[in-house]
């Protein structure tokens, strides 16, 4: 039974502050904001990491979760400026929940470059 931190959320175990949800994605604000708007956009389906998802995942859900990102933003007001979407991924991306999920950062000028 997979019970990573984003699984908890979604059935009901742990608390989270929900932005947007339909049946197919979650978007909630992190829990440690690095930006003023700091979402994250969480496939309800557990995939562990996009290779993961590339090999058992509908690929339709990929585009859609762009659309999701975006309705999102709309929806917390930023849109119109502009925001950052990232995927961590693995040891060296920084990955920390094993739940595929895409980073929404904005509501502010972010700096030139995201890496140190
Ligand atoms: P990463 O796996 O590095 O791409 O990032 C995982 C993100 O999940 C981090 O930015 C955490 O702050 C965030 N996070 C961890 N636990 C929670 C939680 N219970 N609610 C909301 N965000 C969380």
């Amino acid at each position: 039974m997979i019970s990573d931190v984003f699984c908890k959320i979604i059935k009901g175990e742990l608390k989270a502050d929900i932005v947007y949800k339909d049946e197919d994605f979650w978007v909630i604000k992190d829990i440690n904001p690095q930006a003023p708007v700091h979402l994250l956009i969480i496939p309800v389906r557990h995939y562990f990491s996009l290779e993961d998802f590339l090999e058992k995942g509908d690929l339709a859900l990929l585009g859609k979760s762009l659309i999701v990102a975006h309705k999102a933003a709309h929806q917390v007001g930023i849109a119109d400026k502009g925001y950052r979407l990232i995927m961590n991924e693995g040891e060296h991306g920084g990955k920390l929940v094993p739940h595929l999920h895409i980073h929404l950062l904005g509501g502010k000028r972010l700096g030139p470059k995201i890496v140190k």
